[in-house]
């Protein structure tokens, strides 16, 4: 189930170019084309959901998959601590309505985040 317009959907269609670094039959993550830190992935369900709470309610294992995808990620590039990160709304950030988790690494992280 994808969305024409959507551009994430596309990226896993391979519509869209992108620089993947892992993908299963249900989660994809590649490489953010604006990274904020000197790792910064997207890992997102393969499925269209505007958003990760939206991936919860209708499938909670995809939630854990996209985060031990990333986890799995972190540790084979060598990340010792990472900051992952869901903006859910344009209030909060979310530009893309696709779901997504960002693992962001490889720099000191300030907490509370801007
Ligand atoms: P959001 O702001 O929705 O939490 O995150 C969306 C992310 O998608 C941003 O960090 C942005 O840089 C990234 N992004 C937007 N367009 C593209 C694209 O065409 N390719 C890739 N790889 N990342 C994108
Ligand atoms: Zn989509």
């Amino acid at each position: 189930m994808s969305e024409p317009s959507c551009l994430f959907c596309k990226i896993v269609a391979g519509e869209i170019p992108a620089s993947i670094v892992a993908k299963t039959d249900r989660v994809t993550a590649f490489h953010d084309i604006t990274p904020q830190a000197p790792t910064h992935l997207l890992i997102i369900p393969n499925q269209h959901f505007a958003t990760m709470a939206e991936v919860a309610a209708a499938d909670p294992k995809l939630v854990g998959e996209i985060v031990a995808l990333a986890d799995q990620i972190a540790k084979e590039i060598g990340l010792d601590s990472y900051r992952s990160n869901i903006n859910t709304g344009a209030g909060a950030g979310q530009s893309v309505f696709h779901a997504h988790l960002h693992l962001l690494g490889g720099r000191a992280f300030a907490w509370p985040p801007g």
